[in-house]
């Protein structure tokens, strides 16, 4: 049977447990176990290797460089959900995406969402779950940018706050209102 791009990176990492790696001595191993098998090279395997970080298996260490720590892998699942918890945080969000509002009866899938991510030391607890629609829990783990974004406004204001400026007091609790009403990381707290 042959293996998947996901599977060689895998085999890779779980053989080297807690070793920092770059790119290219991951690719060039699942390169030439892939083409031990395939007539054509396999295409982008360090697509797989972000992939297997965004879901938690693998540890950015530092731009380009990725551990695999197995007692990481198990803390976090530690901090999963269980189901019993994960009705809890439907039930009390009334089955609806705490965003847009939609739910199961206006054609969407729910999750329950971490408000504090599990990589930031997020606890699984009920107090730590929301009830997000796919596409707002798709926006809100792809788009970390915005993170740096709203806190960087926070600090602006707070900078203008202590030189008394109102204007660009003004300009960024507008630009932090805008977070709100699309409801962009409301993990991070702000009031003026
Ligand atoms: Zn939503």
């Amino acid at each position: 049977m042959t293996r998947s791009i996901r599977e060689l990176v895998l085999e890779f990492f779980f053989s080297h447990p807690n070793q920092e790696f770059e790119h290219g001595p991951v690719v060039d191993w699942v390169t030439a176990q892939w083409l031990s098998e395939h007539k054509m090279p396999p295409r982008d395997p360090w697509r797989a290797i972000r992939l297997l970080h965004q879901e938690g298996v693998l540890i950015k260490v530092r731009k380009g460089v990725y551990k695999y720590d197995p007692q990481a892998v198990a803390r976090r699942e530690l901090e999963n959900f269980t189901s019993e918890q994960k009705e809890e945080i439907f039930r009390r969000d009334h089955y609806q995406c705490v965003i847009c509002g939609r739910g199961r009866e206006d054609g969407v899938e729910i999750h329950a969402d971490h408000i504090m991510p599990k990589d930031k030391g997020g606890k699984a607890e009920v107090v730590n779950g929301q009830t997000l629609c796919a596409e707002h829990n798709f926006r809100k783990k792809n788009y970390k940018q915005t993170e740096t974004g709203k806190k960087m406004f926070i600090r602006l204001y707070e900078l203008a706050k202590s030189k008394d400026d109102s204007f660009i007091m003004n300009f960024c609790a507008d630009i932090l209102a805008v977070f709100e009403k699309y409801g962009v990381n409301g993990h991070i707290k702000w009031k003026p």
